[in-house]
């Protein structure tokens, strides 16, 4: 009866039971098999990778199984909040081709019927938990201060025994409901703590979807579920509302993976289905001959900003995060090298236990094999949308060109082996930039690179007999046939054979010949196919190219 009184002292305004609240979010009416997810963030405004990889997770599943992938703030540490972070957060997850079936829609706005969707507006939700809790014995007030608190722990640590709030130490644990009533009558500062019935010489066994069976000591601390300010700590949130909210399966980080042991307890305490859990492992990366978490502070690939800033599309990041997730991602986009990723299907028992690994060089690759599919008229309005943000000078030079632009990009796109130039728009510039005088006049000597066996005298002697010979309006057979035949005049071989027996009779091979054409057209060594630059720039370029190299 007293701690009835007790539950009537501290929460006089809660008037519903946990019942009103379960009866009022009922099951879904999903068909079977269907999860229920979600993705629940602090709004603290950084958008990390590790979060696009966790939410992608949770979307797949979600959609695979035809169910319900939510968003929940999770907004309890106050101080950390950062204004429009909720709507970063969807925009950045609609960037990246996921959206949320039902939650928070904007910072005062949300849908769905398991609501709210955002923790500091749950605050009577939590309270009618604890209030129920405390009648039954199962939660108490605690009066420690701070200063108490780190003194136990200190002593903990001195004589070599489990710091913690537990058990014997657990000075508030058994006031009774009269002596605590008292002090929160004296105006006695207090927490909420759940009364642990844990015992760590036993274990609690589960089976983790990603990380397989897992096995803990039971938790015995009395954890915080109400902190000092009123609101709910992550764990007694995390019960209820993964409860209320009918989540099927909650895909999280591994850093929760040593809390289980109190999540469980908690779900136990409070009389609710467990539900599955699933630990993603942290996203590292290979630093020297080690591997650390990718950080906030040391790596500009954490933050979801730079994947924008750089210029990958963003399906080139989610098809490399689900490489992560399933390295058969990989064979599966080679078998199927034109169906959507959507189509390939995630397993949470195929993904590495351990810690998933992040590398740029991969995702290049990957990024590489996304464009060179993408269409020249795609490719050209996506740079245009990046470069407009992100590269004035490009943006303005491409749409001036906009004809020209399209058919740079469609050099050696239509064959079935498509060029793989770009894995991302911040590289097109440096492999495009010659086709526009603006930029190519920007360009000094140092800059040239010339053929591995010429100098650049040899070199614009050869643009000097070759701008004799050359014809725009010709087939690419006939181009070459008249490049040969200044190769020859000047004494260079066109037939590999004869130049490897007898080098000494020859300057050099028909292939140098091009690369001085090539030198004086790009300044670059390595281009697409000669004829083909030749054609877009067409025959005034190519003229006035020839002239300035000369004149180097
Ligand atoms: N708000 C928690 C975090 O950002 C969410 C963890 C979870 O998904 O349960 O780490």
């Amino acid at each position: 009866m007293s701690f009835e009184k007790l539950a009537e002292l501290i929460f006089p305004d809660v008037s519903k039971t946990p019942e009103y609240y379960m009866e009022k979010y009922p099951k879904r009416n999903l068909k079977e098999g269907a999860k229920v997810v979600r993705y629940a963030p602090s709004p603290t405004g950084f958008q990390h990778i590790g979060g696009v990889f966790a939410a992608l997770i949770n979307e797949r599943l979600a959609n695979q199984s035809d169910g319900i992938f939510y968003l929940r703030i999770e907004d309890t540490d106050q101080k950390r909040e950062v204004e429009g972070a909720i709507e970063d957060t969807i925009k950045t997850m609609h960037n990246f081709g996921m959206d949320f079936s039902e939650g928070m829609t904007g910072e005062d706005s949300e849908k769905g019927e398991y609501g709210p969707y955002r923790q500091s507006q749950r605050g009577e939700i939590y309270n009618t938990f604890a209030k129920d809790l405390i009648k039954k014995g199962l939660a108490y007030p605690c009066f420690c201060t701070p200063e108490e608190l780190n003194e136990l722990r200190e002593k903990q640590i001195a004589e070599k025994i489990t710091p913690g709030y537990y058990g014997k130490y657990a000075k508030y644990r058994n006031l009774t409901p009269e002596e605590a009533i008292e002090k929160i009558n004296n105006g006695e500062n207090y927490i909420i703590r759940m009364k642990s019935p844990g015992n760590p010489e036993k274990r609690v066994e589960f089976h983790d979807l990603i990380k397989g069976d897992v096995s803990f000591p039971e938790n015995n601390q009395d954890i915080v579920i109400i902190k000092g300010d009123g609101l709910p700590t992550y764990h007694f949130a995390h019960a209820i509302d993964d409860s209320l909210m009918g989540t099927t399966d909650v895909i999280r980080g591994e850093e929760w993976l040593s809390s289980l042991p109190i999540h469980i307890q908690l779900f136990e305490v409070l009389g609710l289905k467990v539900p599955n859990y699933a630990h993603i492992p942290t996203i590292m990366k290979q630093d020297g001959g080690s591997k650390r978490k990718l950080s906030k502070r040391k790596d500009a690939e954490s933050a979801v900003s730079y994947y924008r800033e750089e210029g990958y599309p963003t399906v080139s990041v989610i098809e490399y995060l689900l490489n992560i997730i399933n390295s058969s991602f990989e064979e599966w986009r080679a078998e199927n090298p034109n169906v959507d990723y959507h189509e390939f299907k995630v397993s949470l028992d195929k993904m590495s236990k351990s810690g998933a690994l992040f590398d740029i060089i991969k995702l290049n690759d990957v990024s590489k094999d996304v464009i060179c599919k993408i269409k020249a008229e795609d490719v050209y309005n996506y740079y245009v949308d990046w470069a407009k943000e992100f590269d004035k000078e490009m943006y303005d030079l491409v749409t001036n060109n906009e004809a020209m632009a399209k058919q740079i990009f469609n050099i050696d796109k239509e064959g079935p082996k498509p060029r793989k130039d770009f894995a991302k728009w911040s590289d097109v510039k440096e492999k495009i930039f010659y086709f526009f005088d603006e930029l190519f006049d920007k360009e000094t000597k140092e800059n040239v690179e010339l053929p591995k066996n010429l100098d650049l005298e040899e070199a614009k002697r050869v643009i000097e007999a070759y701008a004799k010979a050359y014809n725009f309006n010709t087939d690419k057979d006939t181009w070459f046939e008249d490049l040969k035949k200044v190769a020859i005049d000047l004494g260079y071989a066109t037939d590999r054979k004869a130049f490897k027996k007898n080098p000494e009779q020859f300057k050099g091979m028909v292939s140098d010949v091009a690369g001085s054409v090539r030198s004086a057209l790009a300044h670059r060594n390595n281009t697409p196919d000669l004829y083909t630059i030749m054609q877009i720039m067409g025959e005034d370029k190519v003229r006035n190219r020839f002239k300035k190299f000369i004149e180097l």
